[in-house]
C-alpha cells in the first residue's frame, strides 16, 4: 500500500542548519557552472557543434551551462527511439511505472538542495521561491505516481444480464513536452511525468532559457530507473524545432505550457492532419494570465494588501497566476494602496545567492517588456511605488505599483510577466466582479472579503479556473488546489488534479457477451 499523499513541505530558513545547507549546494553548484551537456536520445548522448548557451539572469556574463542544440534530424531520430520504446513502456504494469516516479521522488527530496540551487543559478529564483518550486516537482512525482494506480482501476460501468462490460485506460503514443523556464523543474518535471506514468513516451524541449533543469531532471530519471527513450532531451531554438515538432505526423499529442502566443500557434497547428498521421492530435496548452485581486468594501485589508504585494512580486511576477491587476472597493481603496505600498517598501531585491525577496528576470527580452508596460503605465495611471529597471549587471526590474488605471488599459488588460500590479477602484461589488471578468484571460483570481453573500456569488461569477478566497492568487499546490484557467488561458488541463492523467489516456470500452 503506498502512503496516501500529502505535499512536500517547504524549507523553514529561518533556521540556521538549513541556511548552512543552502549555502553549502549554492557552493557546490557554483563549482559546476559552464559545463557542456549533451542530447539525450534512447539514453545515448549526443553532442553537437552549436549549443544553446544558459545564463544567470543575475549576473549575465556568467554561463550556466551549454546546451547541445538538437536539429530536426534529432528530432526524427528522437521519434523513432520514442516509438519503439512506447511499444515497450505501455506494456509495464501501471505499479512497476509508478514506482520509478516514487523512485524520482526520492531521489529529488535527497537532492532537494541542490535542484533548488541550481535554479537559484538559472532561473534567478530567490531561495523560498527556489526550494517551493522543487517541493512542487516532487509533488507531481508522487501525486501522478498515485493516480496513475487509481486510474490503471478502470472506471466501474454496468454489466447487463449475459453481458460483461469493462471501461478501461491506455495510453495514447508518443508527445512532445514543451516546459516554460518560470517553474524550470515543477512545470518540466510535471508536464513530462505525468504522460510517461500513464504509459505513453515523450520528446522533451526543454526552454532555452532553463535548458540544465531538464537535464538533471533526466539524470535523476535515469538513476531511478526509467527505460532508456522513454524520455528523450532534445533542447534546441524554437524557430528551428519548435514547430517541427508540433506538426511531426507522429507526435500524438503535445503537452505545452507557456505564451499565449505560442499556445496558440501550437493549437492551430495541431489541428491541421499531416500526410500520413492516423490519429487526431491532443492539445494541453496551459497559457498566459491577467489575473486580478478584488477588495471588497467589508475585508480584512491588512490580509488584503499582504496578498496583493505577495501574489504580485512573488518570483518577481513571472507566474501566470501572478496578481497584476488590484480591483479594490472605493471605500476602503486608499487604505489598501497605502498598506500595499508600505509592505512594497520592505522588499529587498538583490542577487537571489544572496536570499533576496525578488532577483532578477528572466532574460534581456522579458526585461525589455517590462520596462516598455512601466511607460506605457505612466502614461495610462500614476506611477505611485517604484519603475526603476538595471540591466547593468542582470535583468532587474524594482517592483512597481500604478493607481487609477482604467479596467480597459493596456495596463489592465495585457500579461506582463513582471513585478508590476495595476490599481484600479470600483462603486459596488457587481463592478468589482465586473471589472475582474473583462479579461481574455480566466486563470486565476481572489476574493477578499468577508461578506458571505459576495463569496458566494463570485463562486459562480467569477470566471477563472482557480479562485482564491481570503488568500493570495498564487502557489496552487499540487493535489490540493488543480491548476488551469478558462478563456485564453489555456486548455483548463487542471495540473495536479484528479483528471490531469486523463489528458495522456483514451478510454477504451471491451465488452462480451457471456
Ligand atoms: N502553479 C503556479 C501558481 O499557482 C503558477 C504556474 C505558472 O505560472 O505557470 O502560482
Amino acid at each position: 500500500m503506498v502512503l496516501p499523499y500529502t505535499h512536500e513541505p517547504f524549507t523553514d530558513f529561518t533556521k540556521e542548519e538549513n541556511r548552512k545547507a543552502f549555502k553549502a549546494a549554492l557552493k557546490q553548484v557554483e563549482e559546476q557552472l559552464g559545463k557542456e551537456y549533451d542530447l539525450i536520445i534512447g539514453g545515448e548522448r549526443i553532442s553537437t557543434e552549436e549549443k544553446l548557451v544558459s545564463y544567470n539572469p543575475a549576473k549575465k556574463d556568467q554561463v550556466i551551462g551549454k546546451v547541445s542544440k538538437a536539429t530536426q534530424a534529432h528530432v526524427d531520430q528522437a521519434m523513432q527511439v520514442a516509438q519503439d520504446a512506447f511499444k515497450e513502456w505501455r506494456t509495464w504494469s501501471p505499479e512497476v511505472r509508478a514506482d520509478i516516479l516514487f523512485r524520482t521522488a526520492a531521489i529529488v527530496r535527497r537532492r532537494k538542495h541542490e535542484i533548488s540551487a541550481w535554479m537559484v543559478y538559472e532561473a534567478g529564483k530567490p531561495w523560498s521561491q527556489a526550494d517551493a518550486d522543487t517541493a512542487e516537482g516532487i509533488d507531481f512525482l508522487e501525486y501522478y505516481g498515485r493516480q496513475m494506480l487509481e486510474l490503471a482501476q478502470g472506471r466501474p460501468v454496468n454489466d447487463r444480464q449475459g453481458e460483461n462490460n469493462h471501461f478501461v485506460y491506455q495510453p495514447v503514443g508518443v508527445g512532445a513536452v514543451i516546459p516554460p523556464w518560470n517553474f524550470p523543474f515543477a512545470i518540466m518535471c510535471g508536464t513530462t511525468v505525468a504522460p510517461v506514468v500513464a504509459g505513453n513516451t515523450v520528446l522533451l524541449k526543454p526552454a532555452e532559457s532553463t535548458p540544465i533543469m531538464a537535464y538533471k531532471l533526466m539524470e535523476i530519471l535515469e538513476e531511478a530507473g526509467l527505460p532508456k527513450g522513454v524520455v528523450n532531451y532534445i533542447p534546441g531554438e524554437p524557430t528551428e524545432i519548435g514547430d517541427y515538432l508540433v506538426d511531426h505526423p507522429q507526435t500524438r499529442f503535445i503537452n505545452f505550457t507557456g505564451s499565449r502566443a505560442t499556445g496558440v500557434r501550437i493549437y492551430e497547428r495541431a489541428a491541421k492532419v499531416q500526410p500520413g498521421q492516423t490519429f487526431l492530435k491532443t492539445v494541453v496548452a496551459e497559457m498566459g494570465g491577467k489575473d486580478t485581486i478584488i477588495v471588497d468594501k467589508e475585508a480584512d485589508l491588512d490580509l488584503a494588501a499582504d496578498a496583493i504585494m505577495n501574489s504580485a512580486f512573488g518570483f518577481s511576477g513571472q507566474k501566470c497566476s501572478a496578481c497584476s491587476r488590484a480591483v479594490i472597493h472605493e471605500e476602503v481603496y486608499d487604505e489598501v494602496l497605502a498598506k500595499t505600498i508600505e509592505l512594497t517598501k520592505g522588499i529587498k531585491v538583490d542577487h537571489p545567492v544572496n536570499d533576496p525577496y525578488m532577483g532578477p528576470v528572466i532574460n534581456q527580452k522579458q526585461f525589455d517588456k517590462i520596462k516598455d508596460y512601466i511607460e506605457i503605465g505612466k502614461q495610462e495611471g500614476e506611477l505611485v511605488f517604484g519603475g526603476e529597471t538595471d540591466d547593468s549587471e542582470g535583468y532587474f526590474v524594482y517592483p512597481t505599483i500604478f493607481a487609477g488605471v482604467d479596467p480597459k488599459a493596456r495596463l489592465m488588460q495585457e500579461e506582463i510577466f513582471g513585478p508590476v500590479v495595476a490599481f484600479a477602484k470600483a462603486k459596488n461589488f457587481d463592478e468589482l466582479l465586473e471589472i475582474a471578468n473583462n479579461t481574455e484571460y480566466g486563470l486565476t483570481g481572489a476574493v477578499i472579503s468577508n461578506n458571505r453573500e459576495h463569496l458566494n456569488r463570485a463562486r459562480t461569477e467569477f470566471h477563472v479556473g482557480n479562485l482564491y478566497f481570503n488568500r493570495g492568487c498564487t502557489a496552487a499546490i499540487v493535489g490540493y488546489h488543480p491548476f488551469g484557467g478558462f478563456k485564453m488561458s489555456g486548455t483548463d488541463s487542471k495540473a495536479g488534479g484528479p483528471d490531469y492523467l486523463t489528458n495522456f489516456l483514451e478510454g477504451k470500452t471491451i465488452s462480451e457477451m457471456l
